[in-house]
């Protein structure tokens, strides 16, 4: 038997669906955020990025660099193994306190991933409640549906943001029944939010726990940084936040946050926390570094928002068909897979911009874009010379334009 041709079968299908991905050749420059060098087939050029999920630029921030340094060299690089057998470096005991108190929690647990706390956070949160029902919004992420398909218990699937469509659920099940809502602030692909408050107040009238995905709001709203639950003014209200240190934090890991009973029961009986080697002290210690920072400093907050309503604003007059977005992602439209890859190998070509292409399985098809994520450090400069090249690719694939596009939608 040829194993490789099952191989060779499962990649000509995805080729088939037109949804193989190609990735770029990258090389971030410490210090000249968002520029780039791109290791292209004709050799190195420098790019500018517009798709980073390091939103705030802190992956190259002085203090979180010099964190990392001065931790590797006290300590040295891996962990050493799990928390179980190795027991705990000292710098991610001090990040679970500055991530229990971002969040005015009793408690945090660290994982290697966002990935990896909400694959093992929900399965394990909704398998130590007897008969848990679990009520998923439509839109969550597949880590989050890993989570509630490695639960095995029920579960019920809400219509994205949809509350009345959740009160029916709810209303269906038994009232002394243990619940687990599980939904995100922040919704990646759209930038839209969720009505949190709202989502607490069933919680509450319907007996239910609530468990709150704040991947990419993290650092970017609420005063410190907290996220949309600290913006609106429900951290207290949730019972489970989650987040990463991957994105705004500019470092790597995953965590939840509740009430100490709930986070002990987790690191007890988690696989994915127990079987799997801690992060390294050095990440901690700039994770720590980057959370500390942006529970003080307004100026990466405010310059972001800045920079995502300039983007939105040149692009909509440039008419651009940029979807109608709360936050700080900037989705423009392009309807057509093919045309979607196409677009971005003619930025990265020939304007040197790189946005990477979004399309199905991580958006619906029909619905494939460029999902722009302008940060601080993106000048006026750069945003016009994005808008010149969108509007000259768009001009050369015949893309349909703002109002085309979005009365067809
Ligand atoms: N949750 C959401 C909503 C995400 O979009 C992602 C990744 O993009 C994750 C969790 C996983 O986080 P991480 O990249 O830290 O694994």
């Amino acid at each position: 038997m040829n194993y490789n041709d099952f191989f060779a079968k499962a990649l000509g299908q995805l080729r088939a669906e037109r949804r193989y991905r190609v990735f770029a050749d990258l090389e971030r420059i410490a210090g000249r955020f968002p520029h780039a060098y791109w290791h292209s087939p004709a050799g190195k050029r420098d790019v500018v990025i517009w798709c980073s999920n390091d939103y705030l630029g802190m992956a190259q921030h002085p203090k979180v660099i010099g964190a990392m340094i001065e931790a590797a060299s006290r300590m040295g690089t891996g962990a050493g193994g799990t928390r179980n057998i190795a027991g705990t470096n000292h710098p991610l005991v001090e990040l679970e306190r500055e991530l229990a108190d971002l969040h005015g929690k009793d408690a945090a647990l660290l994982f290697t991933s966002g990935y990896v706390s909400n694959q093992t956070g929900i399965a394990t949160i909704a398998r130590l409640l007897p008969n848990c029902l679990i009520l998923s919004d439509a839109l969550n992420h597949n880590s989050m549906i890993e989570g509630v398909r490695q639960a095995g218990t029920e579960k019920r699937i809400w219509r994205h943001n949809d509350i009345g469509h959740l009160e029916e659920l709810l209303k269906a099940a038994d009232i002394g029944r243990p619940k687990l809502i599980v939904f995100e602030s922040l919704y990646s692909m759209d930038g839209d939010v969720a009505p949190i408050h709202a989502i607490c107040d069933l919680a509450e009238r319907y007996n239910a726990m609530t468990y709150c995905d704040e991947v990419h709001a993290v650092g970017m709203y609420g005063q410190r940084g907290g996220g949309v639950t600290e913006r609106d003014g429900a951290a207290a209200r949730v019972d489970v936040i989650e987040g990463t240190l991957a994105k705004a934090f500019g470092c790597l890991g995953g965590y939840i946050t509740g009430t100490a009973e709930m986070v002990d029961a987790v690191r007890s009986y988690a696989p994915g926390f127990i079987f799997t080697t801690a992060l390294p002290p050095a990440i901690c210690a700039a994770a720590t570094a980057a959370i500390r920072h942006l529970k003080t400093s307004q100026w990466e907050r405010d310059r972001h928002q800045d920079r995502a309503a300039r983007v939105k604003s040149v692009l909509n007059a440039a008419g651009l068909p940029v979807m109608p977005s709360d936050t700080h992602i900037v989705p423009v439209l392009v309807g057509d897979p093919e045309k979607c890859k196409a677009a971005s190998d003619m930025l990265l070509a020939d304007h040197g911009i790189y946005i990477q292409p979004i399309n199905y399985p991580t958006v619906p098809r029909g619905m494939e874009r460029l999902r722009i994520t302008p940060s601080p450090y993106h000048d006026d400069k750069l945003i016009d010379a994005l808008a010149e090249a969108l509007v000259d690719v768009w001009a050369r694939l015949d893309l349909p334009r703002r109002d085309q596009a979005l009365a067809a939608e």
